[in-house]
């Protein structure tokens, strides 16, 4: 045949072409009882207490990122001033991601969140935001309050890696808490990743184990590759999800 000769070629549209690639394949492991995104098996749902660590004063040794007045550690992708909203103490996502100014390895990091409590959208569409530990590994935040979407990309999951041993969210508009204890991934000597490690309390309820990170960012993050120190992001994932009292304690 002539190379430049497609006759016998049928044209296939995009959407067919995403159907042959992922559809198929996806339709066949729905089938079997699974997702693109891990077992199908719904984390079971425990009522948190009250009160964790809301509010929660930070230790002696903490970096704040943000304490309710101004977001001047935080700034765009291209390093610009961060365009959020500030008001009553919480800021809220508004105009694109953004970064800490500062790089970090290993965190201790409290964050506190409220999906916005007028309910808009469903699943992935509601209440979606994130925490991405050097820009690369999020923690999803979600409304995930009577909200089914896949396990491994509902609140407190390590997105597309591991979903949260049970679901401990409170209802839309109530505060929120995560603490965080984040081993990043190191680039070992031998050019060998050696997995770093999520450990997630959400609502003061354990909801990641010593969970391993292998290096690879999760979806949608801004940076890739393995680094010894990276910017914190919180996602702009077209929802107005709010944010305050952030602090962190570096551990190395
Ligand atoms: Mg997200």
């Amino acid at each position: 045949m002539n190379p430049t000769d497609l006759s016998s070629w049928t044209p296939v549209s995009p959407d067919r072409r995403s159907f042959l690639k992922r559809g198929a394949l996806a339709s066949l492991l729905a089938w079997a009882g699974f997702s693109a995104h891990g077992a199908a098996k719904e984390p079971a749902v425990v009522t948190p207490g009250a009160t964790f660590s809301h509010g929660a004063v930070p230790p002696a040794d903490a970096v704040v990122l943000f304490d309710g007045k101004d977001l001047s550690a935080w700034q765009t992708g291209d390093g610009k001033p961060a365009p959020w909203k500030i008001e009553n103490g919480y800021a809220e996502v508004h105009g694109g991601g953004i970064n800490t100014k500062a790089e970090f390895g290993d965190i201790q990091l409290h964050i506190e969140w409220a999906s916005p409590s007028v309910v808009s959208g469903k699943d992935q569409g509601r209440g979606n935001s994130g925490v991405y530990f050097q820009g690369r590994y999020e923690i999803q935040v979600l409304d995930s309050y009577e909200n089914p979407t896949y396990p491994d990309g509902q609140a407190g999951a390590f997105y597309g890696n591991a979903a949260p041993q049970v679901n401990a969210s409170r209802k839309p508009g109530e505060w929120q808490t995560y603490d965080i204890v984040f081993h990043a991934p190191k680039m070992g000597a031998d050019g060998a990743v050696v997995p770093g490690s999520f450990t997630v309390i959400h609502n003061g309820v354990l909801v990641q184990d010593h969970v391993p990170i292998k290096g690879n960012a999760t979806t949608a993050a801004p940076a890739k590759g393995v680094v010894p120190t990276g910017p914190l992001h919180l996602q702009d994932h077209g929802n107005p999800v709010r944010y305050r009292n952030i602090w962190l304690r570096k551990l190395n």
